[in-house]
């Protein structure tokens, strides 16, 4: 019997429907499939039935990882490694779909990590990806909601993004103490070219760093009162941060660095 570690976020999903539900979102047959922390396996094993034509696990917990190995052993690719340290942009020669009932302590590191290093090519399809309900909302907040910010700006950049389900604490063992939501996230066809990521970082973190307050003192540290970006862009400094849509974000970037080049 294994013991979930709660350091390692280790809830692990038991319910056959949900399980039968997230590898019946695409089509997972003759595809190249990345899981991120598979635990036990029980994704993984609703996954390998649909017959991937390839596939690579990373799981950190060396017990976990000795497991799998003996439970799948020719099926698959283990990675006994943090997903942090793991460059998965070279693991493929393909595009692939990823699957991740992510440890909710690290999330949203491994999601920015994966849209701020994102190049111009893909090397994904799509991103089925299992999160704390609250985060999930977070990413898919809109403008003038509370839950508007910077996870929201960061990850719809470059990536539609669409919540599948919720799903309720007794799918898994442990039960964790809150609900999960499902997302799924593909490349978009166009996107606002920024030159370097962290200056969107950069201009979010200053203009949510009091989010009640009015645009103005922001503003102004970025922009120096730039009053030819105010009105090409339609921003009132009275507005507060959450009031600025997502595209108005990315044109900041760009204004930003025009100014700096
Ligand atoms: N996918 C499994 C399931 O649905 O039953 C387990 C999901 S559990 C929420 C998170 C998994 O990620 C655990 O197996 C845990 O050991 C692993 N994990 C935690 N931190 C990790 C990291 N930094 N890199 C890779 N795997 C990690």
């Amino acid at each position: 019997m294994i013991k979930a570690k709660k350091s390692l976020g280790q809830n692990f999903l038991i319910d056959r429907n949900i399980l039968e539900k997230i590898t019946s979102i695409t089509n997972i047959k003759n595809k190249t499939i990345l899981e991120i922390g598979p635990g036990t396996g029980n994704l993984t094993s609703y996954i390998l039935k649909k017959k991937p034509k390839k596939m690579i696990i990373i799981e950190k917990d060396n017990v976990l990882a000795t497991n799998l190995e003996n439970k799948f052993n020719n099926q698959l690719t283990i990675i006994n490694d943090d997903v942090l340290n793991v460059d998965e942009t070279i693991l493929f020669e393909e595009k692939v779909i990823v699957f991740g009932n992510l440890p909710y302590n690290i999330s949203t590191e491994i999601l920015s990590k994966w849209i701020i290093n994102l190049k111009e090519h893909f090397w994904f399809e799509c991103l089925i990806l299992m999160f704390q309900k609250e985060v999930a909302d977070r990413i898919i907040a809109e403008s003038n909601t509370s839950n508007y910010g910077r996870l929201s700006i960061i990850c719809n950049w470059k990536l539609n993004i669409k919540k599948i389900c919720d799903i309720k604490p007794s799918a898994f063992f442990p039960k964790p103490k809150i609900d999960s939501s499902l997302l799924i996230f593909y490349p978009k066809k166009s996107y606002v070219k920024i030159k370097d990521p962290n200056n969107l970082e950069k201009i979010t973190r200053i203009f949510f760093n009091q989010r009640r307050k009015m645009l103005k003192k922001p503003f102004n540290q970025l922009f120096n009162g730039n009053q030819k970006v105010l009105d090409k862009l339609k921003i009132d400094l009275t507005m507060r941060p959450q009031n600025i849509n997502l595209d108005t974000y990315y044109k900041l970037a760009c204004e930003y660095e025009n100014l700096r080049s």
